[in-house]
């Protein structure tokens, strides 16, 4: 949503008269109507104009904007004599499914002030949950941080194959001592809006070194892999810190990052991913499917594991299409020489399909949910004796069974 305020509406009514300024206001709405078909445009007063349209990019607003400016730039003809206007815009974004009316208005008016504040300078830096919200959750992060209230759950990752555990992902929550405990969906947006997620990978990254070296005195020999948000492929910063823990401690990680954070900034994504994998991390390609993929840039990633997204294994049994996007991404990878992971695997169905087809490795609550550090290391060693949980054994059962079919 976009406020545009005419500020010079006064002078003009005072020279043209309230009727024909007026028609002033209706020429914008007319403008905006011709250069931006997709919008629903109305008259929020006579000196506003609001905006309203949907778009699967939070960036197209920048588009937008500029456009807009523009448009109200050029001058304005009434009845032969040129007018010029001056205008600032407010505006907000937010996801549809999240974002109810008054609050997108809400923010659109706030963003407004500010671009009255700093005198037509456009002000465009109203998002998702409402930027003040993200900007205090970051702020808050920072003491979660520095308090130790964050802790990371760790999910195994099994070699069908080979029947056992070779990996963890580990996944971050919050402790929050007034919500409880708070689920990273809620507060890695925050921490990478405001700038926190760099400290807050770090500390992933030594906790998951302090917890590895726990397993690894148990006899617990894992690899422990790190979501990687996109943004800090690009931040040398960053790359030289994690580089440094990592080196230092002789620790065996992974780290998990989407396709499409390297499609911002392909350069320094891939030489930065290449810095990691030269020193031993192993990267694999998260969320694989769901995002916009380029087998080009696939390609060049010095990746070793592919995850497949967990969209596709939850609906594996019940589509049509999906088995035939699996199976095909597993024989991409396989012909990349990257090993497969899929994510999301919940029933016994999934799982027998995912064998037959030759995925290597799966992850999913039908074998764990995430669980803390203690709980893995307990599950590590059921494991060890074959004394796994019923449905655990019956679904390694089944894989055996389906993978000898198979
Ligand atoms: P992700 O990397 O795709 O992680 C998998 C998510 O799917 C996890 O949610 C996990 O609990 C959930 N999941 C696992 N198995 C199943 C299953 O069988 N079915 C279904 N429906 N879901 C399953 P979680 O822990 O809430 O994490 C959400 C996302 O938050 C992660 O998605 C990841 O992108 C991000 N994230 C988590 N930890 C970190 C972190 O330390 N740093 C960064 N930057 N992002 C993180
Ligand atoms: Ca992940
Ligand atoms: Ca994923």
């Amino acid at each position: 949503m976009v406020l545009a305020e005419i500020t010079n509406f006064a002078a003009l009514r005072r020279h043209l008269g309230c009727a024909r300024a007026d028609l002033l206001t209706a020429d914008v709405v007319s403008r905006f109507a011709a250069a931006l078909p997709d919008a629903r445009l109305s008259a929020a007063s006579r000196s506003m104009v609001e905006l309203t349209m949907e778009s699967g990019e939070a960036s197209d607003l920048d588009r937008v904007l500029e456009r807009l400016r523009e448009l109200c730039d050029a001058p304005f003809n009434l009845e032969g004599e040129e007018h010029r206007l001056k205008a600032v815009f407010g505006a907000a974004v937010g996801r549809a499914s999240q974002t109810d009316d008054v609050r997108l208005v809400e923010e659109a008016e706030a963003a407004l002030l500010e671009a009255r504040g700093a005198d037509g300078a456009v002000k465009h830096d109203v998002t998702g949950p409402g930027a003040r919200e993200l900007r205090r959750m970051a702020d808050e992060l920072r003491v979660a941080i520095a308090e130790n209230q964050l802790l990371l759950l760790y999910q195994p990752k099994v070699h069908v194959r080979r029947q056992e555990i070779g990996s963890a992902e580990a996944l971050v929550r919050w402790r929050h001592p007034e919500r409880g405990l708070v689920l990273p969906g809620d507060f890695i947006a925050a921490a990478e809006n405001g700038g926190v997620i760099d400290l807050l990978t770090l500390w992933t990254i030594r906790q998951a070194i302090a917890d590895q070296r726990r397993l690894s005195a148990a006899g617990h020999d894992l690899r422990v892999f790190i979501n990687i948000s996109g943004q800090l492929l690009a931040d040398n910063a960053f790359v030289d810190a994690a580089c440094h823990l990592v080196a230092e401690a002789d620790a065996k990680l992974g780290f998990e990052v989407t396709e499409t954070s390297v499609i911002r900034d392909p350069q320094s994504a891939i030489a930065n991913l290449q810095r990691f994998a030269d020193i031993g991390i192993v990267i694999a390609i998260d969320d694989y499917g769901a995002g916009l993929s380029s087998l080009a840039y696939l390609k060049q990633l010095p990746a070793r594991e592919l995850k497949i997204d967990k969209l596709f294994v939850t609906q594996l049994t019940s589509s049509n299409r999906d088995p035939l996007i699996v199976r095909s991404t597993i024989d991409l990878a396989h012909a990349l020489e990257m090993e497969v992971v899929a994510e999301g695997v919940e029933t016994h169905a999934a799982l027998a399909l995912l064998t037959v087809m030759g995925c290597d490795m799966v992850q999913g609550f039908l074998i764990s949910r995430p669980i803390a550090v203690e709980a893995l290391m307990t599950y590590l060693e059921e494991d060890r004796h074959h004394q796994a949980p019923e449905d655990t054994r019956a679904s390694f059962n089944r894989l055996a069974t389906a993978w000898k079919r198979g």
